[in-house]
């Protein structure tokens, strides 16, 4: 496959900041080249990696880095930066560590590139524009994508409606324009898209296709100029149901089980399974984020499981009222997600286009609700910006990661609330503005 001309969001920046975030909470897979590559690079404890350990060991059929006690890699040295590339430059880590945190997808006869939010300097839009980086990320593309990979020319649409690339694109167009509209509020332009998606989603498979789809979409955007179809959605609050089920898919992208979890015993694995279990139900007071402050997040770890001295209740409280800033940021993040593909087909479980935009769509109010806990349990009285900053990083970690959230169980949970027409309702209630009340 040619790469040369992938598509690069062009909304987004992003320089590494060596935070060294990204060393403490992923599992770093590499091939057996890097793992003959790095044994001949004749590493020791006088250069500072642990002695104790291999830097290398097996993972699956393959081989991974090594992690310390505390969860970060072997090579991370003391001030966050990589001891490989201290010693031997950038060019000699292993891929997996040069390519985060861009993530490339197959998009017809190309390549999209989409970033993951769990860094940082991503959520913050820090250094230098993504597109002007093209030639660094064409040539990671290059080693990523094997030249043998075949065209993605198909996308399924929903229940079995299936588009092809040239139409698809048209429908991104039309999503996106319908989600940088900056005359409205964000909440305001996501409700609008999710309103538009249910009505493609009654029209006849033909009308999918280039020929009609131009003149459905025109239809559609003149009927929401003309009576603000998107109105009556998310007018009401979400009922109970909606409400359990959005918070099960919250604790879901909240919990981050790795290695240092799983090593962490039986009694704190009972505790984060007990503490997703009451997030979900919503009863009585929220338990603590392990680490509010970065994306290293289950619940409870390192401070010993807990709750907060704040209910479910004050947490949807404080998401009535959301921070400036907060638009900026998820027209970014749907623009790069979606121009990325990162909410469908192969990067995102195989997804259909609907159900996969309502899971990204839910983003939205799950981040501001994290957000609202996180605040909650900085003793905050308001969301903050930097709430939803670190909120959103501690999300999109999973989104897209987490096998979990691939399970039939989470695609049959889009599936109801949005046959419930619940999704709209969260997106609303959440999403700073609704009135609270029980929604029973
Ligand atoms: S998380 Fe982002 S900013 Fe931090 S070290 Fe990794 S790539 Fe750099």
């Amino acid at each position: 496959m040619d790469v040369t001309g992938a598509l690069l969001p062009v909304l987004q920046n992003w320089s590494c900041h060596n935070c060294g975030g990204c060393c403490r909470e992923h599992e770093i897979n590499i091939s057996v080249a890097e793992k003959k590559q790095i044994e001949q690079q004749s590493w020791n404890s006088s250069h500072g990696v642990p002695g104790d350990r291999p830097l290398v060991v097996p993972l699956g059929d393959g081989w991974r880095l090594n992690h310390r006690d505390d969860g970060a890699c072997v090579f991370l040295d003391e001030s966050g930066l990589c001891r490989i590339h201290s010693r031997f430059g950038e060019p000699a880590k292993p891929l997996a560590c040069r390519l985060y945190p861009y993530a490339v997808h197959p998009a017809g006869s190309g390549v999209t590139v989409s970033l993951r939010f769990s860094c940082p300097s991503v959520v913050s839009n820090l250094g230098s524009s993504v597109s002007s980086q093209r030639e660094i990320v064409e040539s990671l593309c290059r080693e990523v994508v094997p030249a043998e990979f075949g065209t993605h020319r198909t996308f399924l649409f929903s229940h079995g409606k299936e588009v092809g690339w040239a139409d698809f694109r048209i429908l991104l167009a039309f999503m996106e324009r319908g989600l940088s509209d900056i005359t409205l509020s964000f909440r305001e332009r996501l409700l609008r898209t999710l309103a538009w998606m249910q009505f493609l989603e009654g029209a006849a498979p033909e009308m999918l296709s280039a020929e009609s789809l131009g003149s459905l979409l025109k239809v559609l955007q003149e009927a929401a100029r003309r009576a603000r179809v998107d109105r009556a959605f998310g007018s009401k609050p979400p009922n109970s149901i909606a409400r359990v089920m959005f918070r099960q898919f919250v604790a879901q992208l909240i919990r981050h089980d790795t290695r240092a979890v799983a090593a962490s015993g039986w009694l704190h694995r009972l505790n984060s399974l007990s503490e997703g279990l009451r997030y979900t139900l919503g009863m009585g007071r929220i338990p603590l984020l392990e680490d509010p402050d970065s994306v290293h997040v289950a619940f409870g770890r390192e401070h010993g499981s807990g709750t907060l001295r704040a209910s479910f209740a004050m947490a949807e409280q404080l998401c009535q009222d959301v921070p400036d800033g907060v638009d900026e940021l998820f027209g970014r993040y749907f623009h790069v997600k979606l121009q990325g593909l990162h909410f469908c087909g192969p990067a995102f479980y195989n997804y259909g286009i609907l159900d996969g935009f309502r899971s990204l769509a839910l983003m939205y109010p799950a981040t501001i609700w994290t957000a609202a806990v996180r605040a909650l349990q900085a003793g905050e009285q308001a969301i903050r910006l930097a709430d939803i900053h670190s909120a959103l990083a501690i999300l999109d970690h999973n989104f897209g990661y987490s096998p979990v959230l691939g399970m039939r169980s989470s695609r049959n949970r889009i599936r109801q609330l949005s046959r419930l027409q619940q999704i709209e309702n969260l997106c609303a209630h959440y999403g700073g503005g609704a009135s609270v009340d029980s929604g029973d």
